[in-house]
């Protein structure tokens, strides 16, 4: 009996460390975040299921940087569909939208965000976008384009893409130009998430923070 208390001990103090793990920074368990509340509605195809360890890493990632905690990220994934759709235009990514989309953000402004993800393979067809792997496409709307990635990278476009609907990068804050003048919304920094190319960072850089700190104080 003695030996089943201690051994119920052990498994109750390994659970409850599990558990807190990610709330080491009593800064971070007392901050405010940008968004009280996030859901990710997803509807894939057979060919581009979302990995569950990049939605991981994207609600770790949302929670670290101030923008939603993980535990209000709420991520529903449609039953995927049957496309075999090799280029896509915004109005073809909005036509599947419509199709697909049961929830609305009704004010991108306040404290709820929801956010409807296209998760699509194939590629775009707007000029000189033939190889971008993720595209914001309408206020609350984005596709990510689907190329069998590694978790991390998969976690990267949607970390990028998800930034550019909370307003991400905000050009009137930063100083210089942009790196790349046809990509304005980007960050200059290559180890930022929000460079205008994925470099494998899926974290935001100091002047992004700065950005997410300032949009929260701003509502
Ligand atoms: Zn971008
Ligand atoms: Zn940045």
């Amino acid at each position: 009996m003695r030996n089943f208390i201690i051994l119920f001990l052990l498994l109750l103090t390994s659970l409850t460390s599990c558990a807190t793990t990610t709330f080491h920074n009593p800064q971070i368990r007392h901050r405010r975040m940008l968004y009280d509340n996030m859901v990710l509605e997803i509807h894939p195809t057979t060919q581009s299921i979302p990995n569950p360890v990049a939605l991981n890493i994207f609600k770790a990632k949302m929670e670290r940087f101030g923008v939603c905690r993980a535990s209000n990220i709420r991520i529903i994934t449609h039953d995927p569909g049957i496309v075999l759709i090799p280029a896509w235009t915004s109005s073809m990514l909005q036509a599947w939208e419509h199709r697909h989309r049961t929830r609305f953000d009704d004010d991108p402004d306040d404290r709820s965000l929801t956010v409807f993800v296209s998760y699509v393979t194939g590629i775009h067809t707007r000029v000189g976008y033939n190889n971008i792997v993720g595209l914001k496409y309408d206020d609350t709307s984005i596709a990510i384009f689907f190329r069998n990635y590694a978790p991390m990278k998969e976690a990267c476009v949607l970390i990028h893409e998800v930034g550019h609907v909370i307003g991400l990068v905000d050009r009137e804050c930063r100083e210089g130009d942009p790196a790349n003048p046809d990509r304005p919304s980007h960050c200059n920094n290559e180890n930022c998430v929000m460079f205008w190319q994925i470099k494998g960072s899926p974290d935001f850089d100091s002047l992004c923070q700065r950005d997410i700190l300032s949009l929260n104080h701003r509502q």
